[in-house]
């Protein structure tokens, strides 16, 4: 009758108490027109350079030192559409 025996010793205590901010706030934001991403390295990030943007985006980036930094999903959809192998 010792059914209930395995009591559950691992009982995680990691409840969400933690409610800082769910929100990220980086400080580089996305330099895609449109998107409130963030692009800091931090969060996936990546910076494109001004020709590779204009092909994806036309005119609507923002230009930093000959860079185009943007999140992380607008440079996945711009890798996507890039079809390059190089990076798996
Ligand atoms: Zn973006």
């Amino acid at each position: 009758m010792g059914f209930k025996a395995r009591a559950r010793a691992n009982d995680s205590k990691a409840g969400d108490d933690r409610k800082k901010k769910d929100v990220k706030e980086g400080k580089d934001p996305c330099g895609v027109n449109g998107c409130d991403g963030w692009a800091d390295s931090t969060m996936g990030g990546r910076s494109l350079s001004v020709s590779d943007a204009e092909d994806m985006w036309g005119k609507s980036v923002v230009v930093r030192k000959n860079r185009v930094r943007v999140c992380k999903s607008c440079y996945r959809s711009w890798k996507k559409t890039n079809k390059q192998d190089d990076y798996y």
